[in-house]
C-alpha cells in the first residue's frame, strides 16, 4: 500500500491511498483543475480515482468534492450526517454510511471512526489491505478511547499537529476562533498528538506524518520535536504534510 498528500491544512486537504488497482482520495478541498495539477507529480490522473471518502463538511475538506466527482465521474462516500448538510450539488454516485460501518472500495477495506469535531457527523478513516493498516486522524479536538482503539498497531499514521498552544494564544486569531481551535471540538495540538502516540502501540509504525499544520499557529519544527520525543526517534524521521505540496508517495512494506 502506498499513500501521499496533495496538500494539507486549512486552505485545502486531500490524501491519496493506493493498493493494487484501487486508488482512493480522502477529502477534496481543491478545485477540479487544481486536483488534476496536484495529482500530476504523483503520476496520477483524476480518472484513476475510484472513490472519494469525505471526513466532514468543512470547506477545506469538501469544497472540491462536488465539482471533481461530476467532472471525472467519481463515486463519493460520506456519513449520513455529512450528506445531510452537503451543498456541493448533485453527485453522480453517493454512498451514505454511518461512522461505525465498515465497507470496501475495490481491494481496500475502509473503517470509519467517529471523532469529536464541530461538524454534523464527522469521521476519520483507517484504511486496510490484507497486509497493512493505514490510519488518518485530522480535525479532532480531543483524543477519545475509541480513537486510541482504532489507531492501535497501525503501520502508517497521518496525524494532525494543528497548533502549538502558546503560538495559538499569542497569535493573530480573534478570541472566539482561538477558543474554537483549541477547544474539545476543534483541532489537535502538537502536544495532544504526542500524548496520543504514547497511548497506542507504535511498534509496527513505518511512517508518521504531521498533518493539517496551521500556517499561523505552528511551526514544522515544533511538531517534529514533540512527535519525535513521543516516539523516541530522530526528528527528521517525522514526515511533514505541506499546505502547498503535501508529501510524495510513501510505501508500506
Ligand atoms: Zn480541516
Ligand atoms: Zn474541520
Amino acid at each position: 500500500m502506498r499513500f501521499a498528500s496533495i496538500g494539507s491544512g486549512s486552505r485545502g486537504n486531500a490524501t491519496v491511498v493506493q493498493w493494487r488497482d484501487t486508488t482512493i482520495l480522502i477529502d477534496c478541498g481543491f478545485s477540479a483543475k487544481e486536483l488534476k495539477s496536484r495529482l500530476q507529480p504523483l503520476e496520477l490522473e483524476p480518472a484513476d480515482i475510484d472513490g472519494i471518502l469525505v471526513t466532514h463538511e468543512h470547506g477545506d475538506h469538501i469544497s472540491g468534492v462536488g465539482v471533481s466527482a461530476r467532472k471525472y465521474d467519481i463515486p463519493v462516500w460520506m456519513t449520513v450526517g455529512t450528506a445531510h448538510v452537503f451543498n456541493g450539488g448533485k453527485l453522480p454516485s453517493l454512498h451514505r454510511f454511518h461512522a461505525h460501518d465498515t465497507f470496501e472500495i475495490g481491494d481496500l477495506q475502509v473503517l470509519p471512526y467517529t471523532v469529536p469535531h464541530d461538524a454534523r457527523e464527522p469521521c476519520q478513516f483507517v484504511i486496510q489491505s490484507d497486509a497493512h493498516k493505514l490510519a488518518i486522524l485530522t480535525d479532532a479536538g480531543s483524543i477519545t478511547p475509541h480513537i486510541i482503539e482504532m489507531l492501535d498497531g497501525c503501520d502508517g499514521l497521518l496525524l494532525e499537529c494543528n497548533h502549538d498552544p502558546h503560538m495559538l494564544a499569542i497569535g493573530p486569531y480573534p478570541p472566539s476562533l482561538k477558543t474554537r481551535v483549541g477547544g474539545r471540538l476543534g483541532h489537535l495540538s502538537n502536544q495532544q498528538a504526542g500524548a496520543l502516540l504514547e497511548q497506542i502501540d507504535t511498534s509496527r509504525l513505518q511512517h508518521l506524518i504531521a498533518m493539517h499544520i496551521s500556517e499561523k499557529n505552528n511551526q514544522e519544527q515544533l511538531a517534529r520535536d514533540i512527535l519525535s520525543q513521543a516516539m523516541g526517534c530522530d526528528p527528521e524521521w517525522i514526515g511533514i504534510a505541506d499546505q502547498q505540496l503535501g508529501f510524495t508517495w510513501r510505501e508500506l512494506t
